[in-house]
């Protein structure tokens, strides 16, 4: 039986000092990685702290909060920020759950994205099969648990660095709330947060690991909520005017322009207000839109016809369209190359995550459900980064931050090879070993880059450089309403 397991940290430091680094595949040797004293330090917090941040990801998949209520979880992190010496302002940008923590002075200051926000209605143990826990309703079903405490720990890993004096700047981690709603960066880059930034890194939970150098689609969030009339539907249907049949006329609309958007555009839809009973004519309803496209100039054409389908469905019931309330605007991620390298070149000094038999047994299990052959449970390699930018089909408000700063990001395996995204599957894996396996390499790669970043002014200048190229020609515009503050809640 072939055991598979972990390769220990430090030989890998250790040959990678015998072999001199620089490390990796180069293209330019200015960039070149290597592994000095405070990278050292840096990555061996993580490894000494591995127990702590593996609790700190139980507690928070256990919360599961959702986006706007993940009260426990921020807290959780931020409690663990002021323990390590970070400075943490709390409630930015008019959101309880937002929060920016900073260790060290002046620049480069170089931050690092923390979610945590679930998802409603996909609870789950953290077992191979779909068995939803005991009186919760949601769960980690994008793996924020693990993607929230490997920022925090990679922050902390930083702060090792800066604490020593091997580096000298301010390391930050943004806590972003509601991040599956599009909300918490788009509004902590409204209020200015990411304006002082030189670079900002962050990760997501995959099936793969790679260095993402990629775009993301654009997305626009907005409620469109009508106005009729209530009546006793069969004693005086005639006097009523449905809210729903607008709603549902509407939908109809939409779902007939859908033949003439171009083929990357991504239209959906719930229907949040439908009404309370059927013998009452429904005298409000309210439908909630995601409008996405790769590029955020057709989103915004887009988001045009959709309210001109919604007006001419009020025409048709004799209802009114009461208000259209843009929820968010997400931009399309702007990919950037230096720190899509350097964050290759980290992730191949910390190796990719490594599994048990065990764990790949769990995994293939909860492949079974998926009805499909996969030639592996768990990804142990590292992907190739391609020579151009891939397009995602994903949303995400990281997109609003790379449109202030140079953004590198990275995925890491921490679930079953080829489960759907927001699924039972990848909320299992996150709140046991597989997960935490994932989130471990995710904070020393994140940690590893931001150290490089703080050691050479000069790939900042490239990354800066690269930025300029992509978001100078661009023209920002948001489609949310000046003025317009976070919303409270997801769903009101
Ligand atoms: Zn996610």
């Amino acid at each position: 039986m072939k055991r598979t397991r972990l390769v220990p940290l430090v030989s890998v430091l250790f040959v990678a000092i015998l072999a001199g680094a620089p490390i990796a595949r180069q293209r330019d040797r200015s960039l070149a990685t290597s592994v000095g004293t405070a990278k050292r330090q840096a990555l061996g917090w993580v490894d000494a702290n591995a127990d702590v941040l593996k609790r700190t990801n139980q507690h928070i998949w256990s919360y599961a909060e959702i986006g706007l209520q993940e009260v426990r979880s921020s807290k959780e992190l931020v409690e663990v920020l002021r323990a390590n010496g970070f400075t943490v302002e709390e409630g930015v940008a008019g959101m309880p759950t937002a929060f920016v923590a900073s260790y060290g002075s002046g620049h480069p200051i170089i931050g690092i994205l923390a979610e945590y926000d679930a998802l409603p209605g996909l609870s789950q143990q953290a077992v191979p099969e779909r068995k939803a826990r005991e009186g919760i309703d949601s769960g980690h079903a994008c793996g924020h648990s693990l993607f929230g405490t490997a920022s925090t720990g990679a922050a902390l890993a930083v702060k090792q660095a800066i604490a020593s004096g091997a580096i000298k700047g301010t390391i930050r981690l943004y806590g972003t709330p509601a991040e599956e709603t599009g909300i918490g960066k788009t509004y902590m880059a409204r209020a200015g947060l990411f304006k002082d930034a030189d670079a900002v890194l962050t990760w997501h939970p995959g099936d793969l690991t790679d260095s993402s150098y990629s775009y993301s689609k654009a997305m626009v969030s907005l409620k469109f909520h009508f106005s009729g009339l209530a009546a006793h539907a069969s004693t005086s249907p005639h006097e009523g005017r449905s809210a729903l049949d607008a709603v549902e006329l509407m939908d109809t609309g939409v779902n007939f322009m859908r033949e003439h958007v171009k083929e990357d555009a991504r239209i959906h839809y719930v229907i949040t207000n439908g009404g309370g009973q059927p013998n009452v004519v429904p005298p409000e309803a309210e439908v909630w839109y995601y409008v996405r496209a790769n590029k955020h100039t057709d989103v915004e054409r887009y988001v045009e016809w959709v309210r001109q389908i919604a007006q001419g469905a009020a025409m048709m019931t004799q209802t009114r369209l009461a208000f259209v309330r843009v929820e968010t605007d997400q931009h399309e991620v702007l990919p950037n190359r230096t720190l899509a390298d350097l964050i290759q070149r980290n992730l191949e000094i910390v190796g990719a995550p490594k599994f048990t038999d065990e764990e790949k047994a769990f995994a293939q299990k909860t492949q079974q459900p998926l009805n499909r052959a996969f030639d592996r449970a768990l990804s142990e390699t590292i992907e190739p980064l391609g020579d151009r930018p891939s397009q995602g089909l994903a949303s995400t408000d990281v997109g609003e931050v790379s449109w202030e700063v140079p953004v590198g990001q990275l995925n890491v395996a921490a679930y079953t090879f080829g489960a759907p995204g927001h699924s039972w599957q990848i909320a299992a894996c996150a709140g046991m070993s597989i997960g935490e396996k994932g989130m471990l390499v995710a904070a020393k790669t994140l940690a590893g880059t931001a150290v490089d970043l703080f050691e050479s002014p000069s790939l900042l200048d490239k990354a800066r450089a690269d930025f300029r190229t992509i978001r100078d020609p661009m023209k920002f515009m948001t489609l949310i309403p000046e003025g317009q503050v976070a919303p409270k809640a997801i769903r009101d």
